[in-house]
């Protein structure tokens, strides 16, 4: 007899989710704008020529313009000043046309990023970074969640996964994803209510940690590091990794993979992200809301 499951894996497909919200997004903006003659608006700044940060921006404001935000594109040479990034951020903040800012990270070595996110104004951080922004997330408060942490999250609602009771194990305890991730499902709320553990470079017997996971999110940027003896059989698995493999000579000369080990890891899990294809597209459906979010709040208090 084969061990292997006789359960049909699901693929947790984050373009048909990222569409459907984008989708949804579309008529709210076309509402709004029949309403007040306005649309949202976001500004992208990006410094310096990391090509995977032009990858993305060039995804974001593409998905701006297929819902109807006003996208501004400020590109910046990679030995921008502090005090000029400073200066552009708080012209940003005040601008009234901007309802969002999305400050492209990483950033050149000279430039720190905790010091620029503070720069911006919790109320246009629809990044969801600013540290009032994670504080009032972490206590429970309504705030710009962090895009990626969030679209894990709608992932979840949107495929019938309840965290509620589970242990999740979130291996990664970065700002931008780990950290914000647990504090959004240990809340008393829907989805959340798990048991969450967080292990990260200095967290001793790890395969041990995620063989107990019910839901097990790596979030490491270590390309198929979760092998499927690390997995429990009929685990869920949502890949938050990605990563660039050079392929010399073949199609774009890179591929990219996740943090898991999909084909194998496929035998063990209920439920399997794809890379790409899973998270990522979740990110910038989440980037779009937040922005749709902030139009509104400013909106409601004009
Ligand atoms: P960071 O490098 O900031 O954090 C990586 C985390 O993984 C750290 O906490 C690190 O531990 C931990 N880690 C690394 N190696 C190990 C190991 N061997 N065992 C256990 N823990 C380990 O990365 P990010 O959080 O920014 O990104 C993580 C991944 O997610 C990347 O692949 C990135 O590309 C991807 N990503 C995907 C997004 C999406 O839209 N899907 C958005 C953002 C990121 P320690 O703290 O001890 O160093």
């Amino acid at each position: 007899m084969s061990s292997k499951s006789s359960v049909v894996m699901k693929v947790l497909d984050g373009v048909v989710l990222k569409k459907k919200i984008l989708a949804d997004l579309n008529q709210d903006i076309d509402l709004l704008y029949q309403q007040y003659n306005k649309r949202p608006g976001l500004a992208v700044v990006l410094v310096g020529d990391n090509p995977a940060s032009q990858v993305y921006v060039s995804m974001k404001k593409k998905a701006c313009e297929s819902i109807g935000i006003d996208s501004v594109e400020h590109v910046l040479p990679a030995t921008t000043t502090v005090e000029a990034l400073k200066d552009l951020l708080e012209s940003l903040n005040r601008d009234e046309a901007v309802h969002g800012i999305l400050l492209q990270l990483p950033l050149p070595n000279h430039l720190n990023a905790d010091d620029m996110i503070q720069t911006i104004s919790p109320k246009k951080d629809v990044d969801g970074l600013h540290p009032e922004n994670i504080g009032k997330v972490l206590l429970g408060l309504d705030a710009f969640r962090s895009c990626t942490p969030y679209g894990v999250l709608k992932l979840m609602e949107f495929y019938d996964i309840d965290p509620s009771g589970k242990h999740v194990v979130i291996v990664g305890r970065s700002n931008l994803v780990g950290k914000p991730l647990a504090a959004m499902l240990i809340q008393k709320a829907s989805p959340g209510n798990a048991t969450v553990t967080i292990c990260h470079s200095r967290s001793e017997n790890l395969a041990d940690i995620t063989r107990s996971a019910d839901i097990l999110i790596p979030a490491m940027g270590k390309p198929e590091f979760i092998t499927a003896d690390m997995v429990k059989q009929g685990a869920v698995v949502i890949d938050v990794g990605i990563n660039r493999i050079d392929t010399p000579g073949e199609g774009k000369g890179y591929r990219l993979v996740g943090d898991v080990a999909y084909e194998t890891v496929a035998e063990r899990a209920v439920a399997l992200t794809p890379v790409p294809g899973g998270v990522g597209p979740l990110t910038i459906a989440m980037l779009m809301h937040n922005t749709v979010l902030s139009f509104n709040n400013f909106i409601s208090q004009s």
